[in-house]
Parts: C-alpha cells; sequence; structure tokens
C-alpha cells in the first residue's frame, strides 16, 4: 500500500535543498519526498519512524537554516499539500502545506476575517503553527481550534486542541521531531470581503516599505528579548546594518533581517548571526537567540550561536 503511495509521490535523490528555501541556502538531503495529500504524508511519517532513518518536515522553508554540506536523512515537503475546505459558516480546514497568505487570500473570498496578519507571511499552515507565526499583534495561536498531528514516538495519529498546544511567543509545546502537523482547523469570523482585503493589503504595503520583499531571506532572525524590546530596535542602535560577511549582509531595511546577496553559504550566514549577536551584547548587554531553525549539519561553533 505505502509503496504504491510512495511511487505516485515526488521523489527525488541527492536534492538540492537551497531551491525550497526562502534564503535560497542549503546543500543537498538523501532524499526529499513530497507527498501530495493529507493521507500521503501519514503514510511517510508512518514508515519513516518505523524505519532508522534521520528525517526532516519541510514546510515553506522560511524559517530556516540549511547547512551548505546538506542533510544525511530524508526531507519530506509539505508544500504539495494544498487542501482548503470551509466545514462550517466560519470554520476551515487546511492541510499542512497550505501557504498562509493563500490561506488569508481564500478565507477574505469568503468572508472570513482572522487570517489577515498572515497575508504576508510566507510560510505554510504546519510550519505557521510550529512557530505560532505571528504579526501585526495577531498570531496562529488565536485562530487555532485544533490540529491533527502524526506522533512519530507512538505512530498514532492525535486530534490536538489549542489548549493542549500551550502557544507561546514563536513557539508550541509540539516538537517537529515528533509530530507532524498534518492538517489543521482554524475559527475564523465573518466580515466584508472588502474590507478583510484593505488589511490585507495595508499589512503587506507594511512589509514592502520596512521588510528586503525580492532579495532571499528567512524573516526575523533572532526572537525579540522582551515583548516591549524588539531585537531589530536593539541591532539598529548597535550599528548592525553595517555587517557582511561574504555575500551574506544585514539588510539596510530592517536590521533583524539577513540577507543573502547571491551564494551565500550557511558558514557565512551563521558568522554574521555571532556578530550580530556580538554588538548588541556589546552595547545593552543583551543575549539574542535566532527565531530560526536549523537543519544538516554545523560546527560546535556555528551551533553555539543557536545556545
Ligand atoms: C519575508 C518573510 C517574512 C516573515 N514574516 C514573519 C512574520 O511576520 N511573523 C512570523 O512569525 N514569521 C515570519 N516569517 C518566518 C516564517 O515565515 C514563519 O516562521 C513560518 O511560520 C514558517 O513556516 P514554514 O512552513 O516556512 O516553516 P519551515 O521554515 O519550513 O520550518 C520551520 C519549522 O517548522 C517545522 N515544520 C514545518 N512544517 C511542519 C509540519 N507540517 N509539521 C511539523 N513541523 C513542521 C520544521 O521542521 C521547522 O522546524 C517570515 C519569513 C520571511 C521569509
Amino acid at each position: 500500500m505505502l509503496e504504491r503511495k510512495e511511487r505516485l509521490m515526488e521523489e527525488q535523490l541527492q536534492a538540492p535543498l537551497a531551491r525550497y528555501t526562502t534564503l535560497k541556502i542549503g546543500g543537498s538531503a538523501n532524499r526529499l519526498l513530497q507527498p501530495n495529500s493529507v493521507a500521503e504524508l501519514r503514510d511517510v511519517m508512518q514508515s519513516l519512524s518505523e524505519s532508522s532513518t534521520p528525517w526532516f518536515i519541510l514546510g515553506g522553508g522560511s524559517n530556516l537554516l540549511i547547512s551548505s554540506k546538506g542533510y544525511e536523512g530524508t526531507v519530506v515537503r509539505t508544500t504539495q499539500i494544498k487542501s482548503v475546505e470551509r466545514l462550517e459558516d466560519n470554520l476551515i480546514e487546511a492541510g499542512a502545506g497550505s501557504r498562509l497568505p493563500h490561506l488569508a487570500r481564500h478565507a477574505a473570498q469568503w468572508g472570513l476575517c482572522g487570517l489577515e496578519f498572515a497575508a504576508g507571511i510566507p510560510g505554510t499552515v504546519g510550519g505557521g503553527v510550529i512557530m505560532n507565526a505571528g504579526a501585526h499583534g495577531s498570531s496562529m495561536s488565536e485562530i487555532v481550534e485544533e490540529i491533527s498531528v502524526f506522533d512519530a514516538k507512538t505512530q498514532r495519529v492525535i486530534t490536538l486542541k489549542r489548549d493542549e498546544l500551550d502557544f507561546q511567543y514563536r513557539r508550541c509545546a509540539l516538537d517537529p521531531a515528533v509530530h507532524t502537523v498534518l492538517s489543521a482547523k482554524l475559527r475564523l469570523k465573518s466580515d466584508n470581503p472588502d474590507e478583510i482585503e484593505k488589511r490585507i493589503k495595508h499589512n503587506e504595503d507594511y512589509r514592502l516599505r520596512t521588510q528586503p520583499i525580492g532579495t532571499p531571506n528567512a524573516g526575523s532572525t533572532f526572537k525579540n528579548p522582551e515583548p516591549t524590546r524588539s531585537a531589530g530596535m536593539l541591532l539598529d542602535q548597535s550599528g548592525a546594518k553595517e555587517l557582511k560577511e561574504g555575500q551574506a549582509a544585514v539588510s539596510g531595511l530592517h536590521a533583524n533581517f539577513v540577507v543573502n546577496l547571491g551564494g551565500a553559504s550557511s558558514e557565512e550566514v551563521t558568522a554574521l548571526l555571532a556578530k550580530m549577536q556580538d554588538k548588541v551584547f556589546q552595547k545593552f548587554g543583551v543575549r539574542l537567540h535566532p527565531e530560526w531553525k536549523t537543519l544538516g549539519e554545523f560546527s560546535s561553533d556555528e551551533i553555539a550561536v543557536w545556545k
């Protein structure tokens, strides 16, 4: 059964991963699988959890630094799982790989609001839940009603309600090394589609003015150390905008964004992150912690940036 399904889905050996990340960095994975449906994703995860192969779930790759040395394992990319269904008037269900901007627009057309904050976040529903993605004062934690998850430890599909997810700033209780988000039910509110569209446009315009859209990046690099102290402000006031390492540079538009000027390596990016941390520590005595996740081989010095 599984054999049949695996043949249907896209499978690639020695798959270069840079193209699947917004930072456009990353070596090859031994194997890349791209399931087309929630059922296929569940079957793949069942099969991987029974084997000894290391695996990693990749969504939009928009909050991720992949090692230029690559990854000795199987990457399961969810972005082919784009299903979106309206279950009730105000309740929608989206497959793990549905893109947040697409979902926000879809909801707007249905006259459903609550996802406007996510219109400019280039991640997937699965990645959005794991990271508790948020912007403009809202986050996934406010709209997730329940999610369906494959638990690799018990090898079972479980349903978790919002209260069980312990959502916090850019995190939740799930461990992506164990829990694969298969789908999410989102509770939205009714509103006039034109009004929703206006708010989406407003948020998008703000991003275009303040973020290096168009140059490869992975969104905010560091978490805000405190709700009232933004990492971007601390970096800006420390003079981090002048920092550069090889082809990786701090954006002149936003000090908490790192941009790939073309052909940057994960080593260059990590060295730049260390410099950014040093600048802020020297000026404010505050240690910044990266928001990004990592995948693949990094040296112990590089890993120290994430400690
Ligand atoms: C231009 C730009 C702007 C951004 N703006 C924002 C913003 O305003 N607010 C914000 O919060 N973030 C922002 N981000 C960061 C990013 O888009 C979010 O963190 C997003 O939620 C990541 O989703 P993803 O699908 O890309 O996850 P990935 O980067 O692919 O993965 C991130 C983590 O989630 C895990 N994961 C992904 N899918 C699943 C799944 N189905 N099941 C289990 N684990 C999974 C991965 O294993 C990894 O650990 C921005 C990024 C960019 C490039």
